[in-house]
């Protein structure tokens, strides 16, 4: 079974030239790349309500709900409240907010994602300042039960994700994971497998940015058995999800 732990609908603003993609679209895709099922979350202009509702029931495909927490979203805190159980983790995105995911904006939303069990994808990317792994490790720090997904394997560059695949080896951090949404550089991945263990590793595309069929053959290309990919593709992301 293949889960795309990471996909977006939605419309996005000027970042990506205010492109838009509808479920129908990512029902098409998903299914046509042989993916079972998808954690959708919005875009950056998509409200949370919105989307989910016309994802979690949806009929033709199985979705799980991935609430975008912007910080100074007004329907924010009134969503979560109502919404809690039907949502399955957070997003944060450090570079789109241009916040620290350890500012202090985001950390009631942090102590609601632990309470709750709730795991919160975090992009990690080139902007060190903003976007470093580093800032999420500090968190795990604070909140050892929070359960952490480092998107792009912390780094979306080799020389980034090596590196944080060497900080959190050996179970150092309990409750943190990578997804590896938009690596394309099939050898270094296979790499960060090898040194953090299939356990801690989940499958995500970055559609409506990236296509499942981008992806899916770096993760069947893994020096792994059988069982370990069917850890990445689907098993880890299903035992976080139901806790
Ligand atoms: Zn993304």
């Amino acid at each position: 079974m293949i889960i795309d732990s990471h996909i977006h609908v939605g419309k996005w603003s000027s970042i990506f030239y205010n492109y838009e993609s509808t479920v129908e679209d990512a029902v098409k895709v998903m299914r046509s790349s042989g993916v079972d099922a998808a954690v959708c979350m919005p875009t950056d202009l998509t409200g949370n309500r919105y989307l989910m509702d016309k994802t979690i029931n949806n009929k033709n495909f199985k979705f799980y709900y991935n609430a975008w927490i912007n910080p100074e979203d007004k329907d924010l805190d009134k969503f979560l409240e109502d919404d809690i159980d039907r949502v399955s983790l957070f997003k944060v995105h450090p570079s789109i907010q241009r916040k620290r995911i350890t500012d202090e904006s985001y950390d009631k939303y942090m102590k609601i994602a632990a309470e709750n069990k709730k795991p919160v994808v975090v992009h990690c990317g080139r902007w060190q300042e903003i976007a470093s792994y580093k800032f999420p490790l500090e968190l795990a720090e604070k909140y050892p039960d929070l359960i952490l997904i480092l998107a792009h394997l912390g780094g979306d560059q080799p020389s980034l994700y090596l590196e944080c695949a060497e900080t959190i080896k050996n179970g150092k951090y309990k409750n943190v994971y990578l997804g590896t949404e938009s690596v394309r550089e099939f050898y270094f991945v296979n790499k960060v497998v090898h040194t953090v263990g299939a356990e801690k590793v989940i499958f995500g595309s970055d559609y409506n940015l990236g296509l499942p069929l981008t992806y899916i053959p770096i993760v069947e290309s893994l020096d792994i058995p059988a069982s370990d990919k069917e850890l990445i593709f689907s098993g880890n992301i299903l035992r976080l999800i139901n806790g």
